[in-house]
């Protein structure tokens, strides 16, 4: 199973979205996070174009520079997903409770997360997390998702935040 404890960028950052600029090594990029539908996808820009009109309708955004010459270890760093993940929480969708869930899982692997407890609610389980740095506490549901169905996951969340699906 995909787990993703290392963040390299993978060959996907190409060109602007906006320009179409080819990035080169050191350029400095702004990804952005889009719903589409029921996924998410990822845009990125050159500093130029990530203006208000193309980030406008964001879910999450970031910013790095780019290094192909080197593996980047903080390409996306852990706030970036760790706002990603609270943004979630107010996503009514299911397949944004499977992403949610995803993310749940990842965030408690770097120690971001703790685990609490689980709840039960009817035909539903609750993972209470909590984050000692934000002193704030989560309910998320649990999901009952197949190797296949998780692995699927692992590889979305990789695509969006451009890392290894390893
Ligand atoms: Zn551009």
């Amino acid at each position: 199973m995909a787990i993703i404890e290392d963040w390299q960028i993978n060959d996907k950052i190409e060109s602007c979205h906006g320009c179409a600029t080819r990035f080169e090594d050191g350029s400095d990029i702004v990804s952005a996070l889009f719903e589409q539908g029921e996924a998410f996808i990822r845009r990125d820009y050159c500093s130029a174009c990530a203006n208000p009109e193309q980030l406008g309708e964001a879910f999450s955004q970031w910013r790095a520079k780019l290094s192909v010459s080197k593996p980047v270890k903080t390409f996306v760093d852990n706030e970036v997903i760790f706002d990603f993940f609270e943004r979630l929480q107010e996503s009514p969708e299911p397949s944004k409770k499977d992403f949610h869930y995803v993310l749940a899982l990842m965030l408690m692997r770097k120690r971001l997360l703790k685990f609490v407890s689980i709840e039960k609610d009817g035909d539903n389980a609750y993972m209470v997390l909590r984050s000692p740095r934000r002193d704030k506490t989560y309910r998320v549901l649990e999901r009952r998702l197949s190797t296949p169905e998780m692995d699927a996951l692992n590889d979305e969340v990789a695509k969006v935040f451009a890392i290894p699906a390893s």
